[in-house]
This record gives C-alpha cells, sequence and structure tokens, in this order.
C-alpha cells in the first residue's frame, strides 16, 4: 500500500518517494520489453542493446507516470489545496493530498490535470512515432511508438468513471457541479464506480474461466475499485458530518495528564494504574509538548522504566496539538492524527482543554447513523 515510501527529493516544492517494491516492477517492465517487445520489433537486436533499451522505457513510463501526477498536484496546490507527496507505488503514482476540494471546479481542475499531462506526453509521442521512419532506425521507432501507446493506454483506462481512477474523481465533480450537493454527488459517483467494478470481476471471472488467464488482472482492479469506493464513501460521510463542527465540540474532558519529567515507573504508579486511558497529554508547566501513548509505555521493558522519561518517550509531532476551533472534518485527514488516533485540545497559551480521540468521533458517527440523520454507506 502508499505511504511507505522512500524520500529522494523535493521538486517545485513538493516532496517526491518512491516505494521500495517499485523497483521490482521497474524490472518487471524492463524484462518483458527486453525480451518479448523488442526482439519483436527490431529483426536481430542484440540482447544488451533489448535490455538497455528496456530499462529506458521502463524508466520513461515512470517519468510520464511522475509528471502526471506533478500536474495533479501543482493544480491542487494553486487551487489551495495542500499536496503532501508524490510516491510511486506499484499501480503507479499517487499524489496525496490534505483536504477535499470546496467547490466542484477545484475538483474537476486538479482530476483533469493528470490526465491533461498523460494526453500531451502521449501525442508528442505519437508525432515522434511518424517522424521517426521505421526503415531508418528502427530501435528509436520502437521506443517512441512504445511511450506513445503506453501512455494512450494509460489515459484511456484511468479515465474509467470508478473511484480511486482519474474519470471517478471527474464524474464526482461534474455530479457535484450539476447537483450542488457534494454528498450526494458521491453516493451516485461510487454506486456507478462499484458498477463498473462489479462489471470488471464478472469480465476477469468470465475471461479467465473460458482460459485467458490475464483476466485475473481484471478481477483484481475490480476488487481494489470496489474497496476504494467503500473508503470514498465513508469519508464522504464523515467530512459532510464533521465539515465546520470545531473540535470543542466533540474532545473529553477533563484531561488526565503526564508532567514531563517524570520517570515511565512513576507516570505507571501514579496515573497509567489509577486512570488506565489509551494516551496522555504531556505537560511543561503547565503546556502541552506531546502526547504519550499507553502502547509507548508497554513497549519500555520494566527494567528500563526507570531511566526513561514522559519527555523522551512521548509523541512531539505539533500537529497533535489543536486548537479548540480546529475543523472536525481537516482533523480526520491530518496524519499524525491518523497515526496516534487522538489529539490533545489545547488553549492560546498551550494548556490542555481536552483529548480528542476517534472513539468520539465513531460513536458520534454512529448515533448519526441510528437516528437516522446519515446514511448507510453504499
Ligand atoms: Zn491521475
Amino acid at each position: 500500500m502508499p505511504g511507505r515510501g522512500i524520500r529522494i527529493g523535493t521538486f517545485a516544492g513538493i516532496p517526491f518517494a518512491i516505494h521500495p517494491l517499485w523497483l521490482g516492477i521497474v524490472l518487471l517492465i524492463s524484462w518483458s520489453l527486453a525480451t518479448a517487445y523488442y526482439p519483436d520489433q527490431v529483426e536481430g537486436i542484440a540482447p544488451g542493446l533489448a535490455w538497455a533499451l528496456g530499462v529506458l522505457s521502463a524508466l520513461l513510463l515512470f517519468a510520464s507516470i511522475v509528471a502526471h501526477e506533478y500536474g495533479h498536484a501543482i493544480v491542487a496546490r494553486r487551487r489551495g489545496l495542500e499536496v503532501e507527496e508524490i510516491e510511486l507505488w506499484l499501480l503507479g503514482g499517487v499524489a496525496r493530498m490534505r483536504g477535499t476540494a470546496r467547490r466542484p471546479q477545484d475538483e474537476l481542475a486538479y482530476a483533469l490535470a493528470g490526465p491533461g499531462v498523460t494526453l500531451v506526453v502521449a501525442a508528442l509521442f505519437g508525432a515522434l512515432t511518424l517522424v521517426v521512419s521505421k526503415d531508418a532506425a528502427p530501435e528509436l521507432h520502437a521506443l517512441v511508438a512504445y511511450q506513445a501507446f503506453i501512455n494512450a493506454a494509460i489515459l484511456v483506462l484511468n479515465m474509467m468513471p470508478a473511484f480511486p481512477l482519474d474519470g471517478g474523481r471527474v464524474l464526482h465533480g461534474l455530479l457535484w457541479r450539476a447537483g450542488g450537493d457534494v454528498l450526494r454527488a458521491t453516493r451516485t459517483a461510487v454506486s456507478i464506480g462499484r458498477s463498473f467494478g462489479a462489471l470488471l470481476i464478472a469480465f476477469g471471472v468470465f475471461a479467465a474461466l473460458s482460459g485467458a488467464l490475464g483476466g485475473v488482472w481484471f478481477a483484481v482492479i475490480g476488487l481494489f475499485v470496489m474497496a476504494a469506493g467503500r473508503g470514498e464513501a465513508l469519508h464522504a460521510e464523515a467530512v459532510g458530518l464533521f465539515g465546520g463542527v470545531p473540535a470543542r465540540e466533540l474532545m473529553s474532558s477533563p484531561v488526565v495528564s503526564i508532567d514531563a519529567g517524570v520517570t515511565i515507573e512513576q507516570a505507571v504508579r501514579d496515573v497509567v494504574l489509577l486512570h488506565p486511558h489509551p494516551a496522555y497529554p504531556v505537560l511543561e508547566g503547565n503546556r502541552a509538548i506531546g502526547m504519550l501513548t499507553a502502547s509507548a509505555i508497554e513497549q519500555v521493558g520494566a527494567d528500563r522504566r526507570a531511566h526513561v522519561t514522559a519527555a523522551e518517550l512521548a509523541d512531539r509531532d505539533p500537529e497533535l496539538l489543536v486548537s479548540p476551533d480546529a475543523d472536525l472534518a481537516a482533523l480526520l485527514d491530518v496524519p499524525a492524527f491518523g497515526r496516534v488516533l487522538r489529539a490533545v485540545v489545547i488553549d492560546t497559551l498551550g494548556r490542555p482543554l481536552g483529548v480528542l480521540s476517534i472513539t468520539d468521533v465513531e460513536r458520534t458517527l454512529e448515533a448519526h447513523r441510528r437516528l437516522g440523520t446519515a446514511q448507510p454507506v453504499p
């Protein structure tokens, strides 16, 4: 899954990461090009040259995927969305954004920006295919023809109207613009996308049963599309319910906290065993500096508890400290909140007012569902 990439640099102010397994995909594509495509296209090609062209083609393919993702990211940023990073992983690339578009025209703009880049790349290589003569330079012709073909194929597949593909995002933007209701647009887009997913699965199984084993891939993509649709719908439901709701409304107080200077041994004896909670704000004076989780405490061996302080063990990510006015829907997208599943709500002087946990959020969501103010996710 995305999210475990190794950062290799920053371009246009947006960090760029590569998933370790991605190297395996580059090798796999290079191998299939070097042993099948190039020998087919260029009669009598030397194996060394076929491999060199195979690797070059795989890298060019990923360069165009990166360009596609930067297309999304740069337009999204210009439209006021925060872009965390771009990552290359197994199924291509992903531009990870924080939050969602506020207006349908913004969503349409950034959803179309990536395919727009791919269209330009495919057209450029398509033009080169016409310019480079197959007789004069068969290797070069095969190289540009492959880029034209693969980019065109990516463009077509990616515009299928199903989340998480760009076509699903575009469909959502169009429905939202037409109806003006973002939540209803999500429900419709998700059910259309899931129908496509089901069709893909049926087609894949049918193809595989009739002997075309490659059909299995269609079924895998279908399952992926179905799962992504459900995630999208749940997220939209939470954003719809909690958008504009300040953190203070759902936080729990009073707060049981731990002093930064105490050892874990003291903290366990004086606080944790008396008030068992999944996490505690850590205070320096009366200011919160981070969060200490019960699971972090459990990982400290009994022999080391007297030597480690709460401050040393605390998660000090500044994003774990939020204002009482912080928007709940936006908070749900903060990576630190996703990791620790709670945040400390602090006043302007940094004093803790309460703890907001995912349990509070889920309980509220559940109550809305039971009482009929939220609809079940398809
Ligand atoms: Zn895209």
